[in-house]
């Protein structure tokens, strides 16, 4: 078997244990001022955000049940902001983990590389760093959604979307048809609009993503910190942990480079491969690889950075539009972000009869967005490749990082910070630093 961060939740399904929140679903039929296609955390944080500035919203999902696959994930302060703004943020808390550091070491001989101090990310940017389990995540937007009365319909597959007559229209696998003034396509890294806009493929990264998240007991005796996000870099792989759930479960995420895909073989990522990925790192992550899931596996794929989004009344938003890799931990976060931005619109462009002037709203969102998360998706391919570097490089790039300050900030305000609204308000980027 084989799991594949481009194969749909739907797929995954089979195997994978999905978290379903049970999920109360409306069904009025009236005509709706927005339709989101997709019920992941994208379509679901843009329906909480998009009712919170009084839009009518109805979300479409292919899976039958609203739930979300996988463990942990970390969001920074440039989601928790947006969290506290849509008065989430203590449920989010209560739900999560704040942890008080962030680590890196070298995963071979464990030496410490980088090491900051999260407390001081909240003094910094004014909102916490945490980890959160991602159907947690997903629930707390599903929940928001059915308080603020999105109308919300599973087992419907969106096959094609159009415009007419100054609205947009989305056509299901059964053949009904739904249309509003504006269709919001969230339907992942296989968005069926997407190839309105642009004519592209998923980019295979060789790399592959183990999870597991299992009762904090069973790493108890692993050499663990509850308390930080650790992440250990190696040649061709890296290894993640941190505590999940009020510290009650422990995650942990292992990627490595595939040999098999480097050789074109379609059977890649199996276990024995991550087996052989790990040979030679660290006590801390021999004693972590036991603990994976090896029944399930994600390869990574992102796709290239678009400047467009729109197609008239259609708007790509989450991995629709940015799917990275997730070495900057903000997939989830840019598509909470998206929401949120074209909802700050809304509010801006609303004419005197109350009405929304979408085209305003729409060249706004357009206009701030693919740039920033441009930057997102080319960075996080950097990064990946400074973290998975070999022989005399990766020497190279330790010496670096142990002169870096991390609490010089100049690395993470571009991306930590208030999230823009325009294009003026996107903060300038670091200088690169070379290595060797
Ligand atoms: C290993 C790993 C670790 C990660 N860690 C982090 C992290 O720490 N922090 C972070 O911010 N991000 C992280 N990410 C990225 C993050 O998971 C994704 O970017 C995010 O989940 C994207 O959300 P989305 O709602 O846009 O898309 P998806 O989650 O793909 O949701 C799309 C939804 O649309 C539905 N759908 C698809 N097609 C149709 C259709 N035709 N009709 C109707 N419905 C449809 C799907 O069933 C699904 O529910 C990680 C990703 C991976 C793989």
């Amino acid at each position: 078997m084989s799991n594949d961060a481009a194969v749909s939740n739907e797929e995954m399904d089979v195997n994978a244990r999905r978290e379903v929140t049970e999920v109360r679903e409306f069904t009025s039929g009236e005509r709706v001022e927005v339709i989101i296609i997709g019920g992941g955390i994208g379509g679901l944080s843009a329906a909480t955000a998009l009712t919170q500035k009084g839009l009518t919203v109805r979300v479409y999902e292919r899976a039958r049940e609203f739930g979300e696959v996988g463990a942990g994930m970390q969001i920074a302060s440039n989601c928790t902001r947006i969290l506290d703004d849509l008065g989430l943020l203590d449920e989010a808390k209560s739900l999560g983990v704040v942890p008080d550091r962030m680590t890196m070491r070298d995963a071979i001989d464990a030496r410490p590389l980088l090491d900051m101090d999260l407390r001081k990310v909240e003094e910094r940017y004014g909102h916490p760093y945490m980890v959160i389990h991602r159907s947690d995540l997903h629930g707390i937007f599903l929940r928001a959604a059915q308080r603020q009365g999105v109308e919300l319909r599973g087992g419907m597959k969106a096959v094609a979307y159009d415009n007419v007559d100054g609205s947009a229209r989305v056509t299901f696998e059964d053949g009904s048809t739904d249309e509003a003034d504006v269709v919001i396509a969230a339907d992942g890294i296989h968005s069926v609009a997407r190839p309105s806009i642009v004519q592209d493929e998923p980019v295979s990264s060789a790399y592959v993503a183990y999870r597991g998240a299992v009762p904090i007991e069973l790493a108890a005796e692993n050499d663990i910190d509850p308390t930080a996000v650790q992440v250990y870099v190696g040649p061709g792989c890296h290894f993640v942990q941190y505590a999940l759930r009020a510290g009650e479960m422990f995650n942990q995420v292992a990627v490595f480079e595939s040999p098999k895909a480097l050789a074109g073989q379609d059977d890649w990522g199996t276990p024995d491969e991550m087996d052989a990925a790990f040979e030679g790192t660290c006590d801390q992550v021999q004693k972590g690889l036991p603990l994976m899931w090896r029944d399930r596996w994600w390869r990574m794929f992102d796709r290239d950075p678009i400047m467009n989004w729109l197609n008239g009344r259609i708007a790509l938003l989450g991995d629709a539009a940015h799917p990275p890799l997730q070495y900057m931990a903000q997939g989830a976060i840019m598509a909470i972000e998206d929401g949120w931005v074209m909802a700050q619109h809304v509010e801006r462009n609303r004419t005197g009869d109350g009405k929304v002037d979408w085209d305003a709203v729409l060249a706004a969102y357009n206009a701030v967005r693919p740039e920033h998360c441009r930057r997102i998706l080319s960075t996080g391919r950097v990064w990946g490749e400074l973290w998975h570097l070999r022989g005399e490089e990766r020497l190279a790039r330790n010496e670096v990082f142990d002169d870096l300050d991390v609490h010089e900030w100049k690395f993470t305000d571009w991306v930590w910070g208030p999230t823009a609204l325009f294009p003026g308000d996107e903060p300038a980027m670091y200088q690169p630093i070379p290595i060797g």
